[in-house]
């Protein structure tokens, strides 16, 4: 059922040698069709890889899941979460595409986007910060992909640098939708989502998580403005906002929202880390607050134009 509800096909021009007539053939697409490359990272459950279509020379990244260990350690249904949460958002902007998904007897394969300039942890690690500039090219993409995943139904609930791909002009795409919560469209409603509604999450990464995780065990769409602003402040300081020696340390400044900035940390983002970073998140700032926020009164959300600027050379933070 999973592969045929996903099944790539590709229309192929055949000509009968016999007749001369041409005739158009609806192809499966299939792993026979790419060439596999180095591995590009390595999941929980899965391993993702290079790959190019023989057919066009296209790259792609291809995520491979283990049949058998996702049964194994009862993971089936993330990666039907992830397959349905790129669906209801592919094509847009922000988020990374998934063209096809197939299956063989061992594996799953989902063809994703390349994105060839890795994730964002890595560029914080090799810069260590971000200035201004930087902070505010990128921050202002990961807030609008956000917002409209959010616009979608859509929690992602795992927000972290590492699940932030760059693509080849250094565009945010956010990725890893299997910790996602996809929410039911209101009733007599197409594209309207109670975004109010709770869950119960998985603690992802102890760094990003909210506080009302820990509290209550109950999450809501503020989860992901919660990771937004440790994200934010992790660019300018160098490390995120929460860190201790081991997990439960990392807990305990997480529910005290226990933080400080580093000296010279600029005064207009952090106010507006301040905003973000507050225990309630019904006093936390909204997604149009956010944007509204002085640190980004150069950008324009409402014409797209934030993903028509070209990247600004990364440089660390210099107090
Ligand atoms: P996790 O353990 O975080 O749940 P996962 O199994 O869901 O991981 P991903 O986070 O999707 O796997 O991918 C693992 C790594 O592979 C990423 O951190 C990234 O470095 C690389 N990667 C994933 N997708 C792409 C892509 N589309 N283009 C380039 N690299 C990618």
């Amino acid at each position: 059922e999973w592969a045929e509800r996903g099944a790539a096909k590709i229309v192929r021009q055949v000509t009968n040698p016999d007749t001369g007539k041409t005739t158009r053939q609806v192809v499966k697409k299939g792993i026979k069709d790419f060439k596999f490359g180095e591995t590009l990272g390595d999941g929980s459950y899965s391993t993702v890889m290079l790959a190019t279509s023989k057919e066009s020379g296209k790259k792609y990244a291809v995520k491979v899941l283990s049949k058998e260990y996702l049964i194994r350690q009862k993971k089936v249904k993330y990666v039907n979460i992830e397959k349905n949460a790129l669906q209801r958002l592919n094509n847009s902007r922000g988020i990374v595409k998934l063209y096809f998904t197939f299956q063989d007897e061992s594996s799953l394969y989902f063809l994703l986007e390349y994105a060839p300039n890795g994730d964002f942890l890595s560029i914080m690690k090799k810069y260590g910060s971000l200035n201004e500039d930087c902070a505010c090219y990128y921050s202002a993409q990961i807030i609008d992909a956000i917002d409209f995943l959010h616009s979608k139904g859509i929690v992602h609930r795992d927000i972290k640098p590492e699940n932030i791909l760059l693509d080849k002009d250094f565009k945010v795409k956010l990725t890893d939708f299997g910790t996602a919560k996809i929410l039911e469209p209101k009733p007599n409603t197409t594209d309207s989502y109670d975004l109010l509604s709770r869950s119960k999450s998985f603690v992802g990464t102890a760094e990003y998580v909210s506080p009302e995780l820990l509290n209550d065990n109950y999450v809501d769409y503020r989860c992901d403005i919660w990771a937004f602003g440790c994200i934010l402040f992790q660019m300018i300081a160098g490390k995120p906002p929460f860190k201790a020696t081991n997990e439960y340390l990392t807990f305990q400044k997480v529910m005290k929202v226990q933080y400080a900035f580093t000296a010279g940390f600029p005064l207009v983002v952090r106010d507006l880390v301040k905003g973000i970073l507050i225990k309630q998140p019904a006093q936390r700032l909204t997604i149009p607050q956010i944007k509204s926020h002085h640190f980004f009164k150069d950008k324009n959300f409402k014409d797209g134009s934030i993903w028509d600027e070209p990247a600004p050379e990364i440089q660390p933070y210099k107090v």
